[in-house]
């Protein structure tokens, strides 16, 4: 049986809404790759080798043994069902049935809908499952995000090491990203050394937290191959829905853009995705902040230096770390004028091991509304506008 042909058939079945939009593609496919579709479909649904040249009769036989089974049972009957009724009753096919080996059925399926090379789900399972998950998120006001990631300077791993090593490594990343991610989340490989991740119920901020964690885990990643060590890093770019778009392509391209930004920045690095024409003032200036977690329990107020503050949050060095997720505070003073405070989460933590953090607060969205653009443009003003 062709395998390829088997493949589509299967991925025709995971995909359709139902096995009425099955039926007419299997017809569609017939009409152009001709009897092997049908022979593949009675092989797939009955474990049945029909002849050639009598598989269109029995399959126009089929639809019409299912509508008669549905009025009479007054419910849909389905096409398996259908199909086997029809083969048993109407003919002598499935006197002695074969059982398809439920073992075999499933190697079909892992196939189809997974990478061979690294076992994440492939491109076609991930553009159905996106479209799913685009559908339910509007339907029930829900958030997601994308998280693409491209591996840095993959050419020059296949070159030094060879391609079989770059394969060990794609792999590995695999593994790493398998482990992390949560069993909601669908991981797939987009392409050549291209990883994308859907996070259901996820927004930006708490996505990017984690994509943080994950380029960290594959920087500290050992590859071994052949005794060779291998280090690899990883660029990520981050899209969300509804917050960037709406529009499923649009979102892709977001992503895909927050990668580039990415690599932009000396890669092994995650970006948010940001409106190109919507550039947002930056200013490096170091001056006392006062960072506080908005934690009723936790009272403590630490003295940091800002090194670079901006719309979407501020990078500043701490005496402390501040935990990864948590909701702080910034007080920003600002001179000849009413402090500024800067309300975010905190989404990355740097430790210089010389007692010296780096934490970076990314402003929530959510607070975001709330403070006046004209107090962030207060601080903007204060110094150097570095781009
Ligand atoms: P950048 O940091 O800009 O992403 O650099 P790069 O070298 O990773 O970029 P580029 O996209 O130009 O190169 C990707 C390379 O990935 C080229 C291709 O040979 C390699 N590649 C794609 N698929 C596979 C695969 O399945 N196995 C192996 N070993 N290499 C692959
Ligand atoms: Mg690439
Ligand atoms: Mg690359």
């Amino acid at each position: 049986m062709d395998v390829t042909l088997q493949k589509t058939l299967m991925r025709y079945m995971l995909e359709s809404k139902n096995d009425d939009s099955f039926i007419k593609k299997v017809n569609k496919l017939y009409t152009t790759a001709g009897a092997e579709v049908l022979l593949t479909v009675f092989k797939l649904l009955a474990g049945i080798d029909i002849p050639s040249e009598k598989c269109s009769m029995h399959w126009e036989k089929t639809q019409i043994h299912r509508q008669k089974l549905s009025e009479l049972l007054d419910r849909n009957v389905d096409i398996t069902t259908a199909l086997c009724d029809y083969l048993q009753s109407a003919t002598r096919f499935l006197s002695h049935p074969r059982l398809i080996e439920a073992s075999q059925y499933e190697t079909v399926i892992h196939e189809t809908i997974n990478d061979k090379l690294t076992g994440l789900f492939n491109r076609p399972y991930f553009d159905e499952s996106f479209n799913q998950q685009v559908a339910l998120a509007k339907r029930y006001h829900e958030d997601f995000t994308i998280l693409f990631l491209d591996i840095d300077n993959f050419k020059e791993v296949n070159d030094t090491y060879g391609h079989l090593a770059g394969d060990a490594a794609l792999t590995e990343i695999a593994a790493v990203i398998l482990k992390e991610k949560r069993d909601s989340d669908i991981a797939a490989r987009f392409g050549g050394e291209e990883f994308v991740l859907l996070m259901t119920h996820t927004d930006n901020v708490s996505a990017f937290i984690f994509a943080e964690r994950l380029r960290k885990q594959i920087e500290l990643l050992a590859i071994t191959y052949r005794d060779q060590v291998i280090k690899l890093t990883v660029s990520g770019g981050i899209a969300s829905f509804p917050f960037n778009s709406e529009d499923p392509k649009q979102l892709l391209q977001m992503a895909d853009s927050a990668v580039y930004l990415a690599k932009g920045a000396g890669k092994n690095t995650i970006s948010l995705f940001k409106e190109e024409k919507r550039r947002y003032l930056r200013i490096k200036i170091h001056q006392p902040v006062l960072a506080k977690e908005l934690d009723f329990n936790n009272s403590t107020t630490f003295t940091g230096i800002s090194k670079d503050i901006c719309i979407g949050g501020i990078l500043f060095e701490n005496n402390a770390p501040l935990p990864l997720g948590a909701l702080i505070k910034v007080r920003v003073p600002v001179n000849g004028g009413a402090p500024v405070m800067l309300i975010g989460t905190v989404v990355r933590v740097e430790d210089f091991e010389n007692g010296r953090y780096d934490i970076g607060m990314t402003t929530s969205f959510k607070e975001m509304d709330k403070i006046a653009n004209n107090e962030i443009a207060g601080i903007l003003r204060l110094g150097n506008v570095a781009y």
